[in-house]
């Protein structure tokens, strides 16, 4: 069974007090949580100050970007190993960043390549844009481009996270069964101790209803990880659901 995870992605919310504060909040009450890794992604620039507060505790930090290159003239870009002197792990292919950057499967399969190359876990999203009745097809073969040339062995060292586009920021949540046919059908293209997460309008109140369902092995929470209280509620209950340790 794949551990249970909980990503935060605060997106290009938050003030350096507000990260502080926000990262703090969450560190005291997780941790003593066993059982679910847990992981901050603040936006780029309050990393090192998430990093302080963090410390070596059991929350893991993340990016929720990076460019491919190891170093050069790319003003305004930051490259893998300048995230893995901070974070451990690091969103790629976020529906917003094909949307607004033009981000390609190229640009993902490289940066995923990139990642694994420097020891970061890649959380690499795919989702379809509309509902359809073939919605597998986009996420099945978002997952094959962004995997392409990614030697088997490293897919333990990875997280997949669905996130049906149309559900982000929506309020309007994939009903469990619908995500959990498309992660199963995700499953089948990497290993079974990799996380398959589910992200869209996650909240405290829909949470129990994902934790049921086997095939989803944890939860990318956009809009509500930015209210402590919210975000905090969401992992207990994934933590009582689907605790590694309760297995
Ligand atoms: C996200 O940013 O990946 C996300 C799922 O956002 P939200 O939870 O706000 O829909």
């Amino acid at each position: 069974m794949p551990r249970p995870v909980v990503i935060a992605n605060w997106k290009m919310h938050t003030n350096a007090a507000d990260a502080h504060i926000l990262a703090m909040t969450v560190r005291n009450a997780v941790c003593s949580m066993e059982g679910v890794d847990i992981v901050l992604c603040p936006p780029m620039i309050w990393l090192s100050e998430v990093a302080s507060v963090l410390g070596k505790g059991r929350i893991s930090l993340g990016a929720q970007n990076m460019f491919y290159e190891p170093e050069g003239a790319y003003t305004g870009e930051v490259s893998p190993s300048m995230i893995k002197d901070l974070a451990s792990h690091v969103i790629i292919g976020h529906s917003e960043r094909r949307e607004h950057f033009g981000e390609t499967d190229f640009d993902v399969n490289e940066k995923v390549i990139a990642a694994l190359k420097t020891g970061l876990i890649p959380i690499i999203c795919v989702g379809e844009r509309k509902k359809s009745l073939k919605y597998p097809e986009e996420p099945v073969n978002q997952l094959k481009q962004s995997l392409l040339h990614v030697p088997v062995k490293y897919l333990k060292n990875i997280i997949v996270a669905y996130e049906p586009v149309w559900a982000i920021g929506t309020g309007l949540e994939a009903p469990p069964e619908y995500a959990a046919k498309v992660i199963t059908e995700l499953r089948a293209i990497v290993r079974t101790e990799t996380p398959i997460l589910y992200g869209g309008s996650v909240n405290s109140k829909n949470t129990a209803n994902f934790v049921a369902r086997p095939e989803i092995d944890g939860l990318l929470v956009g809009g509500a990880s930015l209210r402590s209280a919210e975000f905090i509620k969401i992992c207990q209950i994934w933590q009582q659901g689907k605790s590694f340790k309760a297995k």
